[in-house]
């Protein structure tokens, strides 16, 4: 039976998000942003909460961990290099490692770069990701703790897994993403059609993920450093995709 979802906003712009196991009963929060919208959630769908992934240390995706825990003593996963800045953890998990939500598996990718630690959790066989802060839609996280050139490596890895993925990330930043996106490709057809759709999903208050691989692949800039079209309309033709990406990056935190 495949995995269903459940996703809610949080705090004010957090996405919480539960992963749901019909065979098993299985639930997992993906982060735990804060308790009562996915003790809301919970309640709505009558699942019961099993476990809490967690993709990085970040108070806006760990607050709402210890009351949680307190009240369904669901199993806490969390990144190794991360564990000591995250409370109440019960299993720790690095690259290559696989995680069970019942009879759901997930690979773990790590993805330094927005923290040092940071980690996805791939579900393959039902083609879903949770990417936390390292893929936003149109967007990436910002590189908090590693360099660019460790984010960009981080964000091939989430770009090599298959166009129909679907991917789950921790914020609703897609407006301000493309916004950004157009003034490095304005005129990329699949970003302009992108913008089209946010703006209608936007106007009927949907949210605007998950977003797909595949469709990352053709209008998110920190996605494209590596295409000679993108470094060319930066003034950046021929240089180092790994320095085009640093400076696409740079750009958007001055944006
Ligand atoms: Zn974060």
């Amino acid at each position: 039976m495949p995995a269903e979802t459940r996703l809610f906003l949080c705090r004010s712009d957090n996405y919480g998000v539960l992963l749901h196991d019909p065979q098993s009963g299985a639930t997992a929060a993906i982060d735990a942003p804060e308790a009562a919208p996915i003790e809301a959630a919970l309640k709505e769908t009558g699942w019961k909460l099993t476990d809490i992934l967690v993709t990085h240390h970040h108070a806006d995706h760990t607050d709402g961990i210890e009351a949680l825990k307190a009240k369904y003593n669901c199993r806490v996963v969390a990144p190794a290099a991360e564990a000591a800045k995250i409370p109440a953890v019960d299993e720790t998990v690095r690259e290559g490692d696989t995680v069970k939500v019942g009879n759901l598996s997930a690979n773990v990718i790590e993805t330094p770069g927005h923290t040092l630690g940071h980690i996805a959790y791939w579900f393959h066989a039902d083609k879903l990701a949770f990417v936390g802060d390292t893929l936003f839609s149109i967007g990436c996280g910002r590189v908090i703790e590693g360099t660019p050139p460790q984010m960009w490596q981080s964000l091939l890895k989430l770009r090599d897994l298959p166009d129909d993925t679907e991917i789950y990330c921790g914020h609703e930043y897609t407006a301000a993403n493309i916004k950004f996106a157009l003034t490095i490709e304005p005129d990329n057809p699949a970003l302009t059609a992108r913008d089209a759709q946010a703006r209608e999903q936007i106007a009927e208050k949907q949210p605007t993920i998950p977003t797909t691989i595949g469709d990352e692949k053709l209008a998110n800039p920190f996605l494209r450093a590596d295409r000679p079209e993108v470094a060319a309309d930066i003034g950046m033709a021929g240089k180092p995709a790994a320095e085009v990406f640093t400076e696409i990056r740079a750009r958007k935190n001055r944006f």
